[in-house]
């Protein structure tokens, strides 16, 4: 199984390979070279499987030669030993034909903490293979740099650097970043918005010399071996509703198009999964693409769903190239646009190709309060905000003939000041993590400075 770049210029890479490198040196994304088919009675054996076996079987046939059949288990054993349901993706039913999909049981209550666990057990493995250490920088508005913290905290041959906004992300998400006491562990507040954080980010990975000296590896959500990770809980689901033997449609919380993403391969592999509707909040650049196909960035306006608060969703270029026929070239110019004129236009073949998948929904801060609300009091189930934006769009999309899973992507207690403004109840933190606000915190400002980034970079390594 070889991994190529969405951009067609740089080499193709193993799975391991390609989960190390994060990026691809022509600024692309990595993307299997052909995706494995799951026939309907492998789909259908899967009903009742623990979690984790169905994730074996369902990534088995992307991992190649990278890893060993008993590695692949107990990376996957190790790294949802720690979720506080057994079922780990639970799905709880909201009313007639809708399902909600708990993804917010892991221990840093988000959907991220499924793909991150993961790839900590695969990179520990691979690292003691080759001896190799990495230095992991990432950006985070909140969810991804707690995730990996919590994934990467006193792992051997690797350091974690986490850049967020100072001052910009909750309570609970900077607690979650900065209370791990493990010496590879560094968070960092930096002087600036979620985007300045992704823009140093990105400098330092444009920075060669840097990136080899240090190892720089990336674990943000266009890591290919996170996607895949999230495959897993679309069969799950699927499964629990009848697939094979019916189809069921989801809606996903959609900022970045990653989650969204792995439901796409679930359905390339096979699963028969009907619509896969994307869901925004305000920020609504991939509503708008597929409903005018045109693609264009505006500010992001800051919602009670930050999660969601994006101006470009990265793995979309995943599916673009997929809807451009996998070529390369027409994905690099596209891409080229963007960045000279801050947008561009889809064809229409490529528009009607991702039409006869997605669908897409955009939701208001009042309708995302009030979808709060009202399921409160409908089922008792509290959402956090971004489930909640789900759960609005999932409603306008529901069809007669196949039930519909909306995917829950955080525990309301990540976000209690919006679950509270909208219901009067401030969600508690489940008992596990209950003493987050008595642990000390350890957190370096740091200036919004690319060379003084790189050289506490350097100075602080572990290794
Ligand atoms: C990251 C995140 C999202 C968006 O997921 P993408 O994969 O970026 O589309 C939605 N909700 C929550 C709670 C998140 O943390």
């Amino acid at each position: 199984m070889r991994y190529v770049s969405t951009r067609g210029e740089a080499p193709a890479l193993t799975f391991a390979e390609a989960m190390l490198t994060g990026l691809a040196r022509d600024g692309g994304l990595y993307v299997p070279e052909t995706v494995p088919q799951m026939p309907a009675e492998e789909i259908a054996a899967l009903a009742g499987l623990p979690y984790e076996e169905v994730a074996f079987r369902v990534m088995r046939p992307f991992t190649g030669d990278s890893f060993s059949d008993d590695e692949l288990r107990q990376a996957i054993a190790a790294a949802y030993a720690g979720f506080g349901h057994a079922a780990r993706a639970p799905l709880v039913q909201l009313g007639s034909g809708h399902f909600l999909c708990e993804l917010f049981h892991g221990p840093t209550l988000a959907f991220k903490d499924f793909a991150m666990q993961l790839i900590g057990q695969l990179f520990q493995i691979a690292l003691a293979r080759s001896g190799d250490r990495v230095t992991i920088v990432g950006a985070t508005s909140g969810d991804t740099g707690s995730a990996a913290i919590e994934a990467f905290r006193g792992l051997a041959n690797v350091d974690v650097f986490i850049l967020f906004p100072h001052g910009r992300v909750s309570e609970v998400q900077r607690r979650q970043m900065t209370t791990p006491a493990e010496a590879n562990v560094h968070a960092l507040a930096l002087d600036g918005d979620f985007d300045d954080c992704q823009a140093k980010l990105k400098d330092m990975f444009n920075d060669f010399a840097f990136r080899d000296a240090v190892g720089l590896a990336g674990v943000n959500s266009i890591n290919w071996a996170r996607v895949l990770a999230q495959v897993v809980y679309y069969f799950t689901a699927a499964v629990a509703l009848g697939a094979p033997h019916r189809a069921v449609d989801v809606t996903v919380p959609t900022g970045n198009f990653g989650d969204i993403f792995a439901g796409y391969i679930a359905r390339r592999m096979g699963l028969p999964l009907g619509r896969l509707v994307v869901a925004t909040n305000q920020n609504d650049i991939l509503h708008r693409c597929l409903t005018t196909g045109r693609y264009e960035t505006e500010g992001v306006t800051p919602s009670i769903s930050p999660s969601m608060d994006i101006q470009v969703s990265s793995n979309f270029e995943r599916a673009l190239f997929d809807a451009y026929g996998r070529d390369g070239r027409a994905v690099a110019q596209l891409m080229g646009e963007l960045k000279a004129t801050g947008g561009f236009t889809v064809s229409q073949g490529a528009l009607q190709t991702l039409r006869e998948v997605f669908g897409s929904g955009r939701v208001s801060e009042d309708e995302t309060r009030a979808t709060i609300r009202d399921t409160l009091a409908a089922t008792g189930e509290l959402l956090c905000p971004h489930s909640a934006v789900g759960v609005c769009v999932a409603n306008a999309h529901i069809r007669p003939e196949a039930p519909m899973v909306t995917l829950a992507t955080a525990h309301p207690a990540k976000f209690p000041d919006a679950v509270e403004a909208a219901t009067g109840i401030r969600p508690a933190l489940p008992a596990r993590m209950a003493d987050l606000f008595d642990r000390p915190e350890r957190v370096t400002r740091v200036p919004n400075d690319l060379a003084a980034l790189e050289a506490l970079v350097h100075e602080r390594r572990t290794a």
